[in-house]
């Protein structure tokens, strides 16, 4: 065994890989390329998948189209070159005894560099002619002999993702000797959690002492005793990854309350007496029980950070308005910030007609429109977009941050606009359901209140999926529904992003105008002067404008109950949580709404994914199937690129495991007693 590397003053795990045996400069730059910097990237490089080299299938019982591993000796092989040598077929043949093999590899010319007469070979692939045998483009590996061949035959062998210029076997032999070098090395995170406690058999730390130590799990993540381990290894891998992140968020949480004393804002109700009074509706039961939690959190010790989810339609905004005034009660002023200026202009109505019987100053702060900020003598609310946040925006004794719409900001962004006071209360809410699993990795510092109710009264909402060809009827209905006096959204993807898609949507704002003639139609999309937009909204919400042809900005917030119709065309170019958002536009209203995803007719399986909404009009199964479906990136969208990057947790799957290491996380920081 080679003696420890000679960079001393770094933790082992720590050492740089270019410290290993057989790493020269050429190898680290192709390690660093994989973003392998130190010994323990190298022991945490998740391989590709792995190739059981104890079973092959012998040549001649390969099937047509099933992928299969299988080995033989090269007996011929060639280079061909045609259209005057700016193409090439290069093809191996192999034989074991049973049949022959035939391996191509279209315009890969060097190929030939690697193999030669009477090499043994191992071949993954799926042939695609068994007539005769052939795979084209096989993933192979030249089975050489000498002191390491063990490491490669005989055994479950990890197959690792590459750099150009890597050998596969290179790099197995690499972190074959790392492990073999620093597996001692690797130690427990928390040893704590792994003493046994007294009476905690199903106890957390008594589930993760049942999963593989982590130096077990390093060494099953590439050379597994059987299949099987695979899966277990990489749930202690996943779990440590999941650990690590709730420890810093819990970390992160309590030095937060050890530092920020909560202003006190819970208020008298000499605002709130009289403005649920004049509400002309009762609170549904989960939105008082929401502002119960606001309340508490309002006048606790610590400033309220708290997460507010509830499906679309189920009265955020209201809920936003009640804790408002508890704070405005109390002295403070509130600011509200919402992602587009529609959006901001429309809480801007909502509240002023609210507020302003009470007293109550209601501003608004956009790109485009900012009011007058004199010295204000009373409490007020403003309301605005980014603009909230520009340096140029002051607010004195601000009470309460509310952000809505809140995944559609980052991080970065609700910080600064807590930076406007001195540890203001913080209340952000979101239509977007997420799943509870990224919720808590995402938003772990958060408190969650959930309001799991709809307000009375709202007619029934149905969902159709519909191939283009029956646009035709669909256009008749539309026109029954604007004749009966109901409005409608007509939405197409991505018109804004290029000239020709912009084009697009205006040729199609004229046919629309046609098709729909003499109901009126306006035109909404993001390359509009903001003047532009207030006005084509003004007009729909007034109802003089009968159809609004959009694009997804009308996604977020707009509440216009008279909307009974949301068509989608190209819907498959959406996700589901999405298509969610956009449809919960409608059934805001006491008339029956109908949300209508018209897709592409050849593409029955994006057909099958739209039947999903369909079946449900729960955001959250919808969210799940979306996660499942396309992954946290695409649910969430680019704006949350605060998802760490996890190389072993699946936030699809592994939600027990994120439960598991919050629980944890909580008693590693409380100073661990096992369960
Ligand atoms: P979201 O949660 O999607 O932001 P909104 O706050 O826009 O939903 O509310 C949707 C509609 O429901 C609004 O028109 C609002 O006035 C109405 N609403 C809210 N709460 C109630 C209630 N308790 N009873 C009846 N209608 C309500
Ligand atoms: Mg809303």
């Amino acid at each position: 065994m080679s003696a420890l590397p000679s960079n001393a003053s770094l933790p082992p795990l720590a050492q740089p890989v270019q410290e290993l045996r057989g790493v020269g400069p050429e190898r680290q730059a192709q390690l660093n390329r994989l973003g392998l910097f130190t010994v323990e990237d190298l022991l945490l490089h998740r391989p590709r998948r792995h190739e059981d080299r104890r079973h092959f299938r012998t040549i001649a019982e390969l099937q047509l189209d099933e992928p299969g591993t299988t080995r033989g000796k090269i007996v011929a092989l060639g280079l061909k070159r045609y259209r005057s040598g700016t193409r090439s077929i290069f093809e191996i043949i192999l034989e074991d005894g049973t049949a022959r093999l035939h391996c191509r590899w279209w315009n890969l010319p060097f190929m030939q560099n690697y193999f030669a007469a009477g090499d043994e070979v191992f071949v993954f692939g799926k042939p695609n002619s068994l007539k005769p045998r052939t795979i084209d483009h096989p993933e192979t590996e030249v089975i050489e002999g000498g002191e390491e061949s063990f490491i490669h035959v005989n055994r479950i062998a990890p197959v690792y993702p590459l750099t150009e210029g890597m050998p596969q076997r290179w790099l197995r032999s690499l972190i074959w000797r790392t492990l073999e070098q620093f597996g001692a090395a690797i130690d427990e995170p928390w040893p704590e959690l792994r003493k046994p406690g007294v009476k905690d058999a199903a106890g957390p730390a008594a589930q993760y002492r049942r999963l593989p130590s982590r130096a077990e799990a390093i060494r099953a993540l590439h050379f597994p005793q059987a299949m099987e381990d695979l899966e277990a290894a990489r749930r202690r891998l996943a779990l440590d990854e999941f650990l690590t992140l709730q420890r810093d968020i819990q970390s992160r949480r309590r030095k937060f309350e050890a530092k920020a004393r909560g202003l006190p804002c819970a208020g008298d109700n000499r605002l709130m007496k009289p403005f649920l009074h004049q509400l002309g509706f009762q609170l549904t039961a989960a939105q008082t029980r929401v502002l119960r939690e606001l309340r508490r959190d309002l006048s606790g010790a610590h400033p309220m950070r708290r997460l507010l989810q509830g499906d679309v339609g189920s009265g955020k905004t209201l809920v936003a308005a009640c804790s408002a005034l508890m704070v405005l009660e109390s002295g403070y002023n509130v600011a509200l910030m919402a992602p587009t200026e529609i959006l901001a202009e429309q809480h801007f109505q909502t509240f002023r007609k609210w507020f302003a019987p009470l007293g109550i100053s209601v501003e608004l702060q956009t790109g485009s429109y900012k009011s007058e900020i004199g010295n204000r003598k009373s409490e007020c609310l403003v309301v605005g977009t980014h603009a909230l946040i520009e340096s140029g925006f002051a607010l004195e004794r601000l009470g309460l941050a509310i952000i809505d719409e809140q995944h559609k900001f980052g991080v970065t962004q609700r910080e600064k606009l807590l930076r406007k006071g001195n540890y203001p209360h913080l209340l952000v809410m979101t239509a977007t359901p997420i799943p509870r699993t990224l919720g808590l990795t995402l938003y772990g510092e958060l408190d969650l209140s959930v309001i799991d109710e709809m307000p009375p009264g709202r007619g029934r909402l149905k969902t159709f999926v519909r191939t283009a060809d029956k646009l035709p009827k669909v256009w008749a209905f539309v026109r029954e529904q604007l004749a009966e006096g109901r409005q409608a959204y007509v939405v197409h993807p991505r018109v804004e992003e290029t000239a020709g898609g912009l084009k697009a949507v205006t040729t199609e704002f004229a046919n629309l105008k046609t098709v729909l003639a003499p109901h009126a139609v306006g035109l909404l999309h993001g390359r509009l002067k903001s003047s532009e937009k207030e006005q084509v909204m003004a007009a729909f919400r007034a109802n003089t404008i009968k159809v609004l042809l959009a694009t997804p900005l009308i996604e977020v917030g707009l509440d216009v109950p008279n909307a009974t119709v949301m068509l989608i065309e190209n819907a498959e170019q959406f996700g589901l949580a999405q298509l969610h958002q956009l449809r919960g536009r409608i059934g805001r209203g006491a008339h029956d709404s109908y949300c209508i995803l018209v897709a592409a007719a050849k593409n029955p399986e994006s057909q099958q994914r739209l039947k999903v909404l369909e079946e449900t009009t729960d955001g959250f199964r919808i969210a799940e199937a979306d996660l499942k479906l396309r992954g946290p990136g695409e649910l969430l969208g680019q704006q949350q690129s605060g998802l760490p990057n996890f190389r072993f947790g699946n936030l699809a799957e592994d939600g027990g495991l994120v439960e598991l290491a919050r629980e944890l996380a909580a008693m590693t920081l409380a100073g661990a007693k096992p369960s």
